[in-house]
């Protein structure tokens, strides 16, 4: 029996784990959940799946949570904060740690399942674009378990051999495929794209996912994020990845090796699979997911990326050579400027805009420690408010 604490369980990832997970109530429990502020919709997990703790990451709804779960009886125990994020993350009787967090919100709770030499499902891919060595460091200094959930860093996995950690080459691996599908936005006018609504963004062709990674979907950053993450958890660079446009969403990534073959996983677009192999790993288990039917789905596509019409591919790809705190710096004012579009305060095409001059206007230092993450994590994120203040004024 395997303990699991899921943080951002009331999340589009934090839903598809439990539903997995209690599919094999003999095989995890549920030990631990967490939440942004929506309070009612953590009580009623608590209702249905009885776990030890519950966290509410924002500290002024402790007493509401406190409140709602005395009012019902449950002995769940409530906590708040990134410190009652950090607890459940690292508590003896979790052995597996969803990180489902959105955003550099996730990175500490993250770290500390690394710390605590956790099985962790790493779905949060911005903690992991923010402090890559430090986090793979600490995964490796504490013997954590790192299984990608993010589709295609998991389809990746699933198409390495055993002991590729010795190297990519030296496993006969040419190249990454890293599929995408191109988001919402693939075809159409350009100059259609300056008036596009949040609603139209987050309407994805092929997932339903939350509202931010909807939106780096559209620009394509979420691509660019993938390409550091790639490089992070499979210890490669940019030039090892080659984006493929692959509308269809069925092969989730492939690996292309020296002999001529090429490796790939298929799977429906459900984030269920890719959830079900890393909790089970390196057994399989049930998912609930569809069975694929390649009659019905016919025909296979792929597409050069476009990186005219998707600059945050370029801007993500020049961070991680870059290096240094330039990752973290794309990531923060990435989502500062997500944020503003989603609250219908920025345009669609001025995310990247914000991003590039972001990362033109402050300094990213080359070697880094936590703390200097964070403050440049800071940084970014008041230079694209004021950024966007501009921007927003000139109009
Ligand atoms: P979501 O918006 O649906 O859920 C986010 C979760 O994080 C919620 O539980 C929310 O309460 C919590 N949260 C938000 N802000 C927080 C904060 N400041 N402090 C603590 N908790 C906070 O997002 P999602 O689509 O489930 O994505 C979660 C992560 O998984 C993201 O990093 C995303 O890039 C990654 N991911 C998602 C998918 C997908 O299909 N949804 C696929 C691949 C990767
Ligand atoms: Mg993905």
């Amino acid at each position: 029996m395997k303990g699991l604490c899921i943080l951002g369980a009331t999340g589009s990832i934090g839903v598809n784990t439990l539903d997995v997970a209690s599919r094999h109530p003999d095989k995890y429990k549920i030990v631990a959940l967490s939440a942004n502020s929506q309070v009612e919709r953590l009580v009623e997990l608590c209702i249905k799946y009885q776990p030890e703790y519950a966290v509410i990451a924002d500290e002024n709804l402790l007493e509401d949570l406190e409140k709602q779960l005395n009012n019902i009886n449950s002995s769940v125990k409530a906590l708040s904060g990134i410190e009652g994020l950090e607890t459940i993350a690292s508590l003896p009787q979790v052995d597996y740690v969803m990180a489902a967090i959105v955003g550099a919100a996730g990175l500490k709770p993250t770290l500390a399942a690394a710390r605590s030499g956790k099985r962790i499902l790493l779905a949060n891919k911005e903690a992991l674009v923010m402090s890559g060595q430090i986090f793979m460091d600490e995964v490796k200094k504490n013997n954590a378990e790192l299984l990608p959930i993010d589709s295609e860093h998991n389809a990746i996995f699933q198409c390495l051999p055993e002991h590729y950690d010795k190297g990519l080459a030296e496993s006969g691996i040419t190249k990454i495929l890293l599929t995408g599908s191109g988001g919402p936005f693939r075809t159409k006018a350009i100059s259609e794209l300056s008036d596009i609504t949040p609603n139209q963004a987050c309407a994805h062709p092929n997932w339903s996912m939350g509202r931010k990674i909807s939106v780096d979907s559209a620009t394509m950053m979420n691509k660019g994020l993938e390409i550091i993450e790639a490089c992070w958890l499979f210890n490669t660079n940019p030039d090892n990845i080659q984006v493929v446009i692959h509308p269809q969403s069925v092969i989730h990534s492939m690996v292309q090796y020296s002999d001529g073959s090429v490796l790939a996983q298929l799977g429906q677009p459900d984030m269920r699979t890719p959830i079900a192999h890393a909790l089970s790993w390196p057994e399989r288990i049930e998912s609930g997911v569809e069975k694929l039917d390649l009659f019905a789905i016919a025909k296979l596509e792929f597409e050069k990326p476009d990186y005219e019409r998707f600059p945050c591919l370029r801007l993500a790809e020049e961070s991680i050579r870059k290096g240094g705190t330039a990752p973290a710096i794309l990531n923060a004012a990435n989502e500062v400027a997500v944020a503003s579009f989603l609250d219908n305060k920025l345009k669609f095409l001025d995310i990247a805009y914000i991003v590039e001059q972001t990362l033109k206007n402050l300094p990213s230092r080359a070697a880094y420690s936590l703390n200097e993450i964070l403050e440049d994590d800071l940084s970014a994120r008041k230079e694209a408010e004021q950024l966007i203040k501009l921007r927003v004024e000139e109009f």
